[in-house]
């Protein structure tokens, strides 16, 4: 146990609360280290009246590792519903009675013209997301032939969201020239079994870790407020750094009627803003970004946000549910005075 976590539980100690900032500050800014799972859970023990003072730190190392530019991407869905998986919070899959309705796979047409369209708009990428458990081959030449396209016809990083892989997919996607590939561990290791009984949080972690072997680029995150405890989020937050990915999504639960979750309260705004400056101290360089549910959970708060850890967003709407508009998301960052670094769209 070190003498941050000493303080902060309220025994022995030598250390201030301000002495626990500005030890993290001295580590992340001047030594460029890492802090620990105690060192966090310290800072998470802070009260209420100095989550200004995290939030800023959170900022801070935001900057110096990232800079003062936000990624913005919207995203759309290539095959919605119909999934045979039982995650608790998606009213995609098919084995909860939610209101979505599964739909077929999207043309290839349609998908060029919503990258065209996506492109013309200054974006960078492109992602082709489909609610399965993993591809079949069906799927795989589907995909196979929507990137042969999207790369001939346009300019743009196509990045995939598939479910779990296997290395011969990984290596198939990665030899088609997909770039990114999304796959949210969802939550921490301790909590998953709560929220899915189909698959394992192992085989969500295997496919990370494939991703990564195979050379493309790792997008994995998870959601916020589903029923786990505080200290869960810390343990969440650092099982994600050992991935080490390019890019975080954080989501905030946006209960939705039929699934097991659909009656859960909405995570308290601040415990949302502490989690995100929580990652952005344990993950110091990674793309952090905004994705659903932000809009129920933190309101008002979605500023205080990007000024405590976040620097990309997904605008618009979700995969099945809606968001703040674009141009509000646009005023919010001419407010903040934050350059958009690349308009990214996904599909
Ligand atoms: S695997 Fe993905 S699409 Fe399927 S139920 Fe789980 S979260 Fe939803």
């Amino acid at each position: 146990m070190t003498d941050l976590t000493i303080e902060a539980t309220g025994a022995k100690g030598s250390l201030s609360l301000t002495d626990i900032l500005a030890e993290a500050e001295r580590r992340l800014l001047v030594e460029q280290a890492c802090l620990t799972p105690a060192e966090v859970l310290a800072l998470q023990a802070l009260s209420d009246e100095r989550l200004g003072d995290l939030a800023d730190l959170a900022h801070r190392v935001r900057v110096h590792y990232c800079g003062d530019a936000v990624d913005v991407e919207s995203i759309i869905s290539a095959k919605t519903g119909g999934c045979p998986e039982d995650c608790a919070f998606c009213s995609q899959s098919s084995r909860l009675p939610t209101e979505v309705a599964p739909t077929g796979y999207l043309s290839h047409k349609e998908l060029l013209r919503a990258a065209e369209e996506t492109q013309q708009r200054g974006a960078t990428e492109f992602c082709i997301v489909m609610a399965l458990r993993g591809p079949d081959q069906r799927t795989m030449d589907y995909v196979a032939g929507a990137v042969e396209l999207l790369r001939r016809e346009t300019e743009l990083n196509v990045a995939c969201s598939l479910g779990l892989l296997t290395r011969q997919q990984a290596v198939e996607l990665a030899s088609f020239g997909v770039r990114r590939y999304n796959h949210n561990l969802e939550s921490c290791r301790s909590f998953f079994p709560k929220i899915c009984t189909t698959h394992t949080w192992e085989e969500r972690r295997e496919t990370c870790k494939l991703v990564k072997e195979v050379g493309m680029q790792l997008c994995t995150g998870g959601i916020i407020g589903m029923g786990e405890t505080p200290e869960q989020r810390v343990e969440f937050g650092f099982e994600l750094a050992e991935l080490d990915p390019h890019e975080v999504p954080v989501n905030f639960l946006n209960p939705r009627p039929g699934t097991p979750l659909g009656d859960r309260p909405i995570l308290d705004g601040a415990e949302a803003i502490r989690t995100i400056a929580l990652f952005r101290l344990i993950m110091p360089s990674t793309i952090m970004r905004y994705a659903g549910g932000r809009e129920m959970t933190l309101g008002e708060l979605q500023a205080m946000g990007l000024k405590a850890g976040i620097n990309a967003l997904i605008t618009g709407n979700y995969l099945t549910t809606l968001g703040q508009t674009v141009d509000q998301d646009f005023a919010m960052l001419r407010d903040l005075k934050m350059p958009v670094r690349a308009v990214s769209d996904a599909l």
